[in-house]
């Protein structure tokens, strides 16, 4: 934690034009406006919008983490914004106070960039207990998943104690949010033994919670055999966590029914988790993969940005797809001018680190 004097400073310069004493007093009201416009500065990749964005976060961290993250994910169609609709106007009953972030690795755009979220869950996003918002990627896995694990801290400084993380669009997204939330809730539409198979076993590999969603109607019947399919793979795949079998239920947001049930098993999840201690192992680890993952992409900004590397980059990769030139030797090769001595322990260039004696 900073000192009270530094802290002060921080929050008075403000040479990019962010008033980060207000916006952080109205953080702590839980204003959602303010919240909106932190997590459009978090999203800029603008560098003075960089480092006022490491300053506010800088200040907000003593007051987080004690909440609840829940990644909510699933093929397009599957329901899950009628899911999340229904699920956070339960939790809101339960006295919660809830957070949607929508993260769409397709859009590259911040502030908004997903239209109509507002009206994909009206009655939520018109509670005063919610805030809903739509979460640019910013291009890489790395992108989404700094860009989401800050906009998490951000709305848990607006007190918003249950931030749900929902991924639009497949591929990348669900590893990157299943990095920064501690549940991952997975929700499927029912369906037959070949429609199955197109749910990738690593996605299921992610979940903490399979939900079969739209088991009303004429649908309640393949919803129980899609339930009963998915238990029995569930039961084949070695637990992430001894302590906690992934339970695999039957549920329809349309009609609300089996929703309520969702947050007790997000309380015996957190309960079962924090005894053990793997709650605050798995929020470790994630930190720890952030900081590697923060350290690869710094790395590769830099070295894609070093004086001659973008020419010698176009012949090179040509080299290496013509295979006329193996991967390794271009690499040796690029990664030269970094160091002393391309060896095998390199030791770094004075230029870029400063003498070390
Ligand atoms: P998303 O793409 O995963 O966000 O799915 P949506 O929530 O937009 O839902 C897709 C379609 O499925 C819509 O037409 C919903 O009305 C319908 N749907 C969602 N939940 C249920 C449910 O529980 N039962 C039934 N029968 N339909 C549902």
């Amino acid at each position: 934690m900073h000192s009270p004097q530094r802290q002060r400073r921080v929050l008075l310069s403000r040479p990019d034009g962010v008033n980060r004493a207000a916006l952080l007093h109205a953080l702590h009201r839980g204003d959602r406006r303010a919240l909106a416009r932190a997590i459009t500065l978090v999203e800029s990749s603008r560098p003075d919008h960089r480092d006022a964005a490491e300053k506010l976060i800088g200040a907000i961290l003593p007051e987080t983490g004690n909440t609840v993250r829940i990644g909510i994910s699933g093929p397009p169609g599957a329901g899950k914004s009628t899911f999340i609709e229904r699920f956070g106007l339960a939790g809101l009953a339960l006295g919660r106070r809830i957070a949607v972030l929508a993260v769409d690795p397709a859009s590259k755009r911040g502030g908004g960039a997903i239209l109509g979220d507002k009206t994909r869950m009206a009655d939520l996003a018109r509670a005063p207990g919610a805030f809903i918002r739509p979460s640019s990627a910013g291009g890489s896995r790395g992108g989404i998943a700094r860009r989401t694990r800050e906009a998490i801290l951000l709305c848990e400084a607006a007190k918003f104690d249950r931030i749900l993380v929902e991924t639009l669009g497949v591929g990348q997204a669900e590893t990157a949010v299943a990095e920064v939330v501690d549940m991952f809730v997975l929700i499927l539409p029912p369906a037959g033994g070949d429609e199955l198979q197109g749910i990738k076993r690593g996605v299921i590999e992610l979940a903490d919670l399979v939900l079969v969603n739209k088991a009303d109607g004429e649908l309640t019947a393949v919803a129980l055999r899609t339930v009963a399919d998915y238990a029995s793979a569930v039961g084949l795949i070695r637990p992430a966590n001894l302590e906690w079998q992934v339970p695999v239920r039957a549920i329809s947001a349309l009609e609300g029914k089996g929703i309520r049930e969702v947050w007790d098993d997000v309380d015996r999840f957190r309960t079962a988790l924090e005894l053990s201690g793997a709650w605050f192992r798995r929020r470790a680890e994630q930190g720890r993969t952030a900081l590697w993952s923060e350290i690869g992409e710094a790395l590769l900004d830099y070295f894609r940005a070093s004086p001659g590397i973008p020419e010698r980059l176009i012949a090179v990769e040509e080299e290496v797809m013509a295979g006329t030139r193996t991967p390794t030797a271009a690499v040796r090769e690029l990664l030269k001018p970094f160091f002393r001595q391309a060896d095998a322990n390199p030791t770094p260039a004075p230029s870029l680190c400063g003498d070390p004696t």
